[in-house]
């Protein structure tokens, strides 16, 4: 826990309520006061852009936003000074490709979206960009519940939403006026799926009116073909690894001259060849403190009958090539200097967790050859890049108070992500998150 020395009053902020089920410690509703100021301070500072770790460094917190960071920012008279000695801070995490979706249909579909950003927050991921929502009433709430972000303090992570992910239309007329109706409906971003159904005409037209509306599209693919084919209609983000062979120089080129980002949602393709047996992980406590969401589809996994559907499909045989396929695209990219965000695809179908499995795609990126430090930029600065999320995902001036509170360094050991002393959002510290 922290050592907290106030030396003004800052009312009830420090209380906190323990929530049941979760496991999960928020925040009484009560922000910091406007204007007080909140000093971190002895602490190991990952920037998340890639600049080497500042030691002892000192971070200051203002009405939800960082005011300072770095090795010798004095601490105002009047702050709050909580001493970090030994800890590190990140920016929360980013997930580029989440879904926040409704998958339970026993309590309200608002209630089931919030405990699932207040799960992915309690993993440490502080913002998901929904890349497909299941319909038009899921999509709507979870534009009011980005709408509400911004208006009051947050005990969950933050979303943002590109409606359902676009495919199937017929003509190009039809791909324009789709991308109208999102736009209008106040989606963030486009995401569409490239398959053979549509031509690649179809998908220029959605591209372009997306452009024209101002916002960016995300495209599901699956070969170097379809990520060619969607690069060359200006698409601004490759949601998901290629992985049917080796990209090459050409994909390289464009992915670097249009910055475009690439998300490889190695759990995606786990979680389609991980359940032929029940896994090791259904035991680890730091997986089972996500239970209350997770324990339905956990029940689904472990029957003996679905796990040899599993093992008898032979589409997992495919997904399990395709997984080495992806993890190794993912290192040529990375060392090519192509930008790579974190993304899971958590949160849609089975086993796909939310939370816990932005902590199995970092190791996996890690496993995949890239540094610790260079998976945590994919998941701090470089996905608020490439999501245009200019007030997240990095720690500086401006920037908001989103920060991962860490009691071991991740640059030694990516697993220790996983050592969560607190998580911050907009200044706010939900908790440990440890009290399960
Ligand atoms: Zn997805």
């Amino acid at each position: 826990m922290f050592r907290i020395s106030t030396r003004i009053v800052v009312g009830c902020l420090w209380a906190l309520v323990l929530t049941g089920g979760l496991g999960v410690a928020r925040l009484a509703a009560q922000a910091p006061p406007d204007g007080a100021v909140i000093a971190l301070t002895g602490v190991r500072i990952i920037d998340g852009i890639g600049k080497p770790a500042v030691e002892r460094g000192t971070i200051l917190v203002s009405n939800g936003r960082i005011t300072a960071a770095g090795a010798s920012v004095p601490v105002p008279a009047g702050a709050t000074r909580i001493d970090l000695a030994g800890k590190t801070v990140m920016p929360g995490m980013i997930n580029a490709h989440a879904h926040v979706q409704n998958q339970t249909k026993t309590m309200p579909m608002r209630d089931d979206l919030v405990r699932r950003l207040r799960l992915y927050a309690s993993y440490g991921v502080t913002t998901a960009v929904s890349l497909g929502q299941v319909d038009t009433a899921e999509q709507m709430e979870v534009v009011r519940l980005r709408d509400e972000q911004d208006r009051g303090a947050l005990d969950r992570a933050r979303v943002y939403t590109s409606g359902p992910s676009i495919r199937g239309l017929k003509t190009v007329e039809e791909a324009r006026q789709t991308v109208d109706r999102y736009v209008d409906q106040k989606v963030d971003r486009i995401k569409t799926h490239v398959t053979p159904q549509m031509t690649p005409d179809q998908y220029a037209a959605l591209i372009d009116q997306a452009h024209t509306r101002g916002m960016r599209v995300a495209a599901h693919i699956f070969t170097l073909d379809e990520a060619k084919m969607v690069l060359e209609r200006n698409v601004d983000l490759i949601a998901h690894s290629v992985r049917d062979r080796d990209v090459d120089q050409a994909l390289i080129d464009t992915l670097k001259r249009r910055d475009v980002g690439y998300i490889p949602t190695l759990t995606r393709d786990l979680s389609l060849v991980v359940y032929q047996s029940t896994p090791a992980f259904f035991k680890e406590p730091f997986f089972q403190r996500g239970m209350a969401v997770y324990g339905e589809q956990v029940k689904v996994l472990s029957d003996p009958g679905r796990q040899a559907k599993f093992r008898q499909d032979p589409q997992t045989k495919v997904i399990e090539k395709a997984l080495e396929q992806g993890t190794r695209n993912l290192k040529l990219l990375s060392d090519a200097g192509v930008t790579i965000a974190m993304g899971t695809d958590s949160g849609t179908d089975e086993g796909r967790w939310p939370g816990y499995f932005e902590q199995v795609e970092m190791e996996m990126m890690v496993k995949a050859g890239l540094t610790p430090m260079q998976a945590i930029v994919s998941a701090t600065g470089a996905a608020a890049r490439v999501s245009k999320l200019d007030h997240v995902g990095t720690i500086a001036p401006g920037k908001a108070a989103d920060l991962l509170v860490l009691d071991a360094n991740p640059l030694q050991d990516i697993r220790n992500l996983r050592q969560i002393n607190s998580v911050w959002i907009g200044g706010r510290r939900l908790g440990t998150t440890g009290t399960n």
